[in-house]
């Protein structure tokens, strides 16, 4: 099992491993600035703004950025949501306080399976491709295995002093770097892990040696001994689908399912006995997209425009109870919605009931939108927006 960065450092907290000061996990812009303006009024100088996800190389690829201000936050909170990265879209970013960087190294653990024992790989050179280094300036990357006999009671001091000045370490930090070998040693086999690895491994202007990245895998047969590795199960964390991402981040509630009918209702209880008529009248929803209590006519759109974006949609299926949200509301988003989009293929079937239902039927009546069709029950909505669907 991989952990994501800011897990991966929760991990090296915990066993004494030193990390930058504690960042926050958002999901959405919002959740981003309020982050960057919080950790910017603690007086740090900058925050990091970091892509979670489960690959490498997060910062050539735009998905690591630092900020200065909060608008600056805010510009990086917008391009890095929902970014592709080497197929896997963010859609959790960890804000940090910035550390000032004198020197990037590299450190790492790793189950050694050819030598039967635990791999540490060690560099001044950090930062960059480690696989580059060992290629131009192999002499600058120190592999050291160690045998489980070495290793029965940790990882010793002297042992850790060796690599690191081996791997020509300043003279500075060769003590607390040592030191933090130890601890990720210790950390590593505490919590049955396959893979610690620190690049960069910074030295700040103040001497001190932290870990800057962290990139963990834990061992899959050994979840027994940890609650089945439960406190890592991140729910939403790397998903495929980019519309998931966009939606999390304008903070709509939307699920991608594999069907052809698009299913937009207000409200969990309803959109899920929308889900139930569909499948009735013999469909598949294609999404489905919860648009809250109390949604306005923008709120809406965006909604709409959402589901309509998935190639899979064919038609959609509208299933709006009105009781915080009025019946005009809605009907003015529907009209906002196709005004914006132009022209679209998919048909909208919309029941409306409740609050000020009649005046948006009407509403909608007189609007003449090509695209809409109207039905009196959900039964009869469902079937309609069935049959649409697989007319197309
Ligand atoms: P990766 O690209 O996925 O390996 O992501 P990293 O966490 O390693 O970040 C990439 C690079 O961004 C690092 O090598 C640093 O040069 C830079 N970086 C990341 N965090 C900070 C920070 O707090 N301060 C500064 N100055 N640079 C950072
Ligand atoms: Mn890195």
């Amino acid at each position: 099992m991989d952990l994501v960065e800011f897990q991966g450092k929760q991990l090296f907290g915990r066993n004494g491993v030193p990390v930058p000061p504690a960042g926050s996990v958002c999901h959405t812009v919002d959740e981003i600035v309020a982050a960057a303006e919080q950790h910017l009024g603690d007086g740090h100088g900058a925050v990091v703004v970091k892509a979670q996800v489960k690959t490498g190389g997060r910062g050539k690829a735009g998905g690591v950025k630092l900020a200065t201000t909060v608008e600056e936050a805010r510009e990086h909170a917008e391009s890095i949501l929902g970014l592709d990265i080497k197929g896997h879209v963010v859609r959790v970013v960890y804000v940090e306080p910035a550390s000032d960087i004198e020197e990037e190294y590299y450190l790492s653990v790793m189950h050694d399976r050819v030598g039967k024992g635990h791999l540490v790989i060690c560099s001044r050179e950090g930062g960059v491709d480690i696989e580059e280094v060992n290629r131009t300036n192999p002499e600058a990357v120190v592999k050291r295995t160690l045998t489980p006999h070495e290793t029965t009671d940790g990882l010793a001091a002297d042992t850790a002093r060796k690599i690191v000045t081996q791997a020509g370490f300043p003279a500075e930090v060769v003590a607390s770097a040592a030191d933090l070998l130890v601890r990720l040693f210790a950390a590593y086999q505490a919590e049955d892990a396959t893979l610690a690895e620190i690049n960069p491994l910074i030295r700040r202007p103040d001497d001190a040696v932290i870990a800057l990245d962290a990139k963990v895998s834990l061992d899959g047969n050994a979840a027994f001994r940890h609650d089945g590795y439960a406190e890592w199960d991140l729910e939403g964390l790397d998903a495929d689908d980019p519309l998931e991402a966009e939606a999390r981040a304008k903070g709509i509630q939307y699920v991608k399912l594999d069907g052809t009918v698009g299913v937009l209702g207000n409200g969990a209880g309803l959109v899920m006995a929308t889900l139930d008529v569909v499948a009735q009248s013999g469909g598949r929803a294609a999404n489905f997209l919860d648009v809250g209590g109390g949604a306005s006519a923008d709120a809406m759109a965006e909604s709409l425009a959402l589901v309509l974006k998935d190639p899979a949609v064919k038609s959609v299926f509208i299933n709006i109870f009105g009781g915080i949200t009025r019946g005009e509301e809605v009907a003015a988003g529907i009209i906002e919605a196709t005004n914006r989009l132009g022209d679209f293929p998919q048909k909208l079937v919309v029941r409306l009931d409740g609050t000020n239902a009649e005046e948006g039927r009407q509403m909608l009546l007189a609007a003449d939108l090509a695209q809409v069709v109207a039905a009196e029950t959900m039964q009869e909505a469902a079937s309609t927006a069935v049959a649409l669907a697989d007319q197309s």
